[in-house]
């Protein structure tokens, strides 16, 4: 289980997130959703240990994840990401062995099977040899896909996986959501949608710099909810609502 406990994170003083306390259990699907600017992905950064905290423990399995970094697999935000890297979608999916050999080791036998198989199973085998920066939206998501299912990690971290990505690549996500649940895998994933896909999970959490709700999609997905997330962004933000969103 991934414990957050009283977690704050400020920027130079800019408050991002404020005393988050928290909870994920193995086989759990939830989702972490909130306007842009909420803190999603500084949260997702505090778990990687990428940001430095203020205060706050955060836990996996009762040890603090800073010495678990191999047990989590990272899907990182597109629009976080430098396309300009040169770097093959190979050795990108490779960086889920290379993390733990080292860059400068030979890949094993077993490291080369299990790039191979995530990579054919996201459909980006043929992709191989391209460089990341050449490939599509749908298929630079999956071949982070491809990474993470390669890692073979017991936490999973989603920072807006279904952002401007195309049907197939919206299937295989799902497929790979279904697939750790089944293994029992904890499986974190920001949006800042709202609207019916957030039924797709088994809990949500409401974040805007505190965490404002945590239940199930029925539960949380309220009006009363929305407007103090949203705020005063409401009307931005409902073009992309699909009606009921608060039944
Ligand atoms: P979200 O992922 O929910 O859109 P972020 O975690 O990216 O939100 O950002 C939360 C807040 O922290 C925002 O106000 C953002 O401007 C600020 N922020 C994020 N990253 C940095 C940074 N590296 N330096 C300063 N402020 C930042
Ligand atoms: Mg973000």
């Amino acid at each position: 289980m991934l414990k957050v406990q009283h977690l704050s994170v400020n920027y130079r003083g800019v408050e991002a997130l404020e005393d988050i306390c928290l909870a994920v259990g193995a086989g759990e699907l939830v989702g972490l959703i909130g306007p842009n600017g909420a803190g999603k992905s500084t949260l997702i950064k505090a778990l990687l240990g990428l940001v430095r905290p203020q205060a706050g423990r955060i836990l996996f399995e009762e040890k603090p994840l800073v010495q678990q970094r191999r047990r989590v697999a990272y899907v990182p935000q597109r629009s976080q990401i430098d396309w300009d890297y040169p770097v093959t979608a190979w050795n990108v999916v490779m960086m889920a062995h290379t993390a733990q050999t080292g860059w400068f080791r030979s890949y094993t036998a077993r490291s080369r099977h299990m790039v191979k198989e995530a990579m054919e199973r996201v459909g980006i085998w043929h992709l191989r040899d391209r460089q990341i920066g050449e490939l599509s939206g749908g298929q630079q998501q999956r071949v982070f896909l491809a990474r993470a299912i390669a890692q073979q990690a017991d936490l999973f971290l989603f920072d807006e996986p279904f952002n401007a990505v195309d049907k197939k690549t919206e299937g295989v996500i799902l497929d790979l959501f279904a697939e750790l649940k089944a293994q029992a895998k904890t499986v974190l994933v920001c949006s800042h949608e709202w609207g019916q896909a957030l039924h797709r999970y088994d809990r949500l959490l409401l974040l805007n710099q505190r965490l404002l709700a945590d239940g199930d999609p029925q539960a949380v997905m309220t009006l009363d909810n929305i407007q103090r997330a949203y705020g005063e962004n409401l009307s931005t933000h409902s073009h992309r609502t699909e009606v009921p969103f608060f039944c």
